[in-house]
């Protein structure tokens, strides 16, 4: 038996027959290269051949997964049209010595480094595309079909493209385990949606020897197919070829998950009340409009972090006003009354773009960050405000800004609110008046927040970045072990000052951060007093759970506070 270990991007255990799917580029070229004009002839051929292959996987997957994740295969289709990829294969062709399917695959290699080593990690994950569609072009001339499953399998591979995440018969694709792969890359979104689950960053091995050993460590030797596999991604654990105790411990694991999944579902509808009487708002947190779907699903109260840079990332120029109104007011419609709050722009730190023209920063998270860029650079503040004042006509939206230090910066922020509802007044537009909050998120702010309550409706915590700012370890950095601390006892005495604080000035206090939906520390926030709590969607009926369990006595509440996490029935306009 060999154990792994490994990141989870989707919680869930499962067992199964191993399928390893090799990248299409690392499939050696197997024939001599014909004449120039030759290759050239078979690579148009790919080339439509791939065209309407990615059509029906554009079909398969509006109708599978939605109109959003759709848009990646479009963007595979575009790339078939691509000067700057198709072009430079058939150059490559046309030097001679080289078949078309190589010329494609080492094409692709040299666009996936150039965007590789883009800052924006957005645009790094355009790497993955390139590589997807110069691997089916190459497929395509190889004569390599795509993968077809005949069975329920656990998916295996050292990283995987979004079409072939999407191309697979979901209802057979019982897990996956990757070598690398990142939260935000496309493969873990897709499998998030499906809901299907998936260990990332694993030390997966190459090959077993007679021992259950890993044996090599090339992505060409890598052969598990035919291997059992038994997946704990609760823990982030794999083992392949388990023993029989394993395999009975895993299933007792895979019950007790699937029992505690039913019993979490029937908490929908439910409030989240703890045993002492202490009511606490489940919230989720989301990226994208499309995400509402699983927020509804889960039956997240309201929306407690609806990160709006998202909308910005992984493009070459900025959403326009219209657009982000669109977004805006599609998630409010879905939510139906229940609260969604906007956090405004919180472009900088590890989240950059091209478009907005800011000089590059040595330390880019003590840097030109959020609110910062917004106060730096009204004209883009003001296209977002426009679109959130906008949508708040159209449902229960408030916002909030990141990034807060003091005092001065919120009444700026407000006086460029001030401006927006001017112009939209004067020129007639429907809008409406969505309560303002501010993220806690900087030690400054904290310590401020006595003071900060009196000029907000509302706080939310943004402990990812408290933590990292108040506890000097960079939230990015994976080397720091113990040093960093998500329960650092400095960041929870703010975490306690700062509840207070908003109680006294008759304010609402949430975290939205991670620490949110940390199993640990539900009692310790009910305590505290915090309102409402904001989690991943997959996270809230947990999270819900934990609180109607708790006994903690909550030592400062709120009554009449200036903003309701109740859902409204009738919306202002
Ligand atoms: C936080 O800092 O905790 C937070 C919620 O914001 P983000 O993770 O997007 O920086
Ligand atoms: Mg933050």
């Amino acid at each position: 038996m060999y154990t792994g270990k490994g990141r989870c991007a989707c919680a869930g255990i499962t067992f199964g027959k191993v399928l390893h799917i090799k990248t299409p580029e690392v499939v050696a070229s197997d024939r001599d290269c014909l004449s120039v004009d030759q290759e050239l002839e078979l690579f148009e051929g790919a080339l439509s051949k791939a065209a309407t292959e990615l059509d029906r996987l554009i079909e398969k997957a509006r109708e599978e997964i939605g109109d959003e994740q759709a848009e990646i295969f479009e963007i595979h289709r575009m790339m078939l049209e691509d000067p700057d990829i198709c072009d430079n294969i058939r150059d490559r062709i046309k030097k001679g010595g080289i078949n078309a399917a190589d010329a494609a695959v080492s094409v692709g290699k040299e666009q996936a480094a150039d965007f590789e080593a883009l800052d924006d990690p957005y645009m790094r994950e355009r790497a993955a595309d390139v590589k997807d569609v110069t691997g089916r072009i190459a497929r395509i001339l190889r004569g390599g079909e795509t993968v077809e499953l005949t069975e329920a399998c656990v998916i295996v591979a050292d990283d995987l493209q979004p079409s072939q995440t999407v191309a697979l018969d979901r209802s057979l694709i019982l897990g996956f385990v990757l070598r690398h792969g990142t939260q935000n890359s496309h493969a873990s979104i897709l499998a998030r949606t499906m809901n299907i689950p998936l260990i990332i960053n694993s030390n997966l091995p190459s090959s077993l020897d007679g021992d259950g050993k890993a044996a090599t460590e090339s992505e060409e030797a890598m052969d598990l197919t035919g291997h059992t596999i038994g997946l704990d991604a609760v823990k982030g654990e794999f083992f392949i070829d388990p023993d029989q105790s394993t395999i009975t411990k895993l299933m007792a694991a895979k019950d007790a998950f699937e029992q505690q999944r039913i019993r979490q579902l029937a908490l929908r509808g439910q409030p989240g009340i703890s045993k002492t009487g202490h009511r606490v708002y489940t919230f989720a947190n989301i990226g994208q409009p499309d995400d509402v779907e699983q927020v509804l699903e889960n039956d997240g109260e309201g929306i407690g972090l609806f990160r709006s840079e998202f909308l910005y990332l992984g493009r070459s120029d900025p959403p326009s006003e219209e657009e982000q109104f669109k977004a805006y007011a599609k998630v409010a419609s879905a939510m139906n009354g229940r609260l969604v709050i906007i956090r405004t722009l919180d472009i900088g730190a590890d989240k950059q773009v091209d478009y907005f023209d800011l000089p590059h920063e040595e330390n880019p998270a003590l840097g030109l960050r959020a609110l910062r860029i917004c106060l730096t650079k009204p004209e883009i503040f003001k296209t977002q405000l426009r679109a959130i004042y906008r949508a708040a006509a159209r449902g229960n939206i408030a916002m909030m800004f990141p990034m807060v230090t003091r005092l001065k910066e919120i009444e700026q922020a407000k006086a460029i609110c001030a401006e927006v509802v001017a112009e939209l007044k004067s020129e007639n537009i429907e809008y409406g008046e969505p309560k303002i909050g501010i993220m806690i998120e900087t030690p400054a702010a904290a310590v401020l927040s006595r003071q900060l309550a009196e000029h907000v409706d509302f706080f939310s915590v943004g402990t990812n970045d408290l933590n990292q700012y108040t506890t000097a370890c960079d939230r990015q950095n994976q080397n720091l072990g113990d040093f960093y601390d998500p329960h650092h006892e400095a960041v929870l005495e703010l975490l306690r000052q700062i509840a207070s604080n908003a109680h006294a000035a008759g304010i609402t206090a949430g975290i939205c951060g991670e620490l949110a939906a940390d199993p640990e520390l539900t009692d310790k926030f009910i305590e505290m007093g915090y309102d409402e709590l904001s989690v991943s969607p997959g996270a809230v009926l947990a999270l819900r759970e934990r609180v109607r369990n708790s006994e903690a006595v909550c030592l400062s509440s709120l009554k009449n506070p200036k903003i309701s996490l109740d859902p409204v029935k009738k919306i202002h306009s």
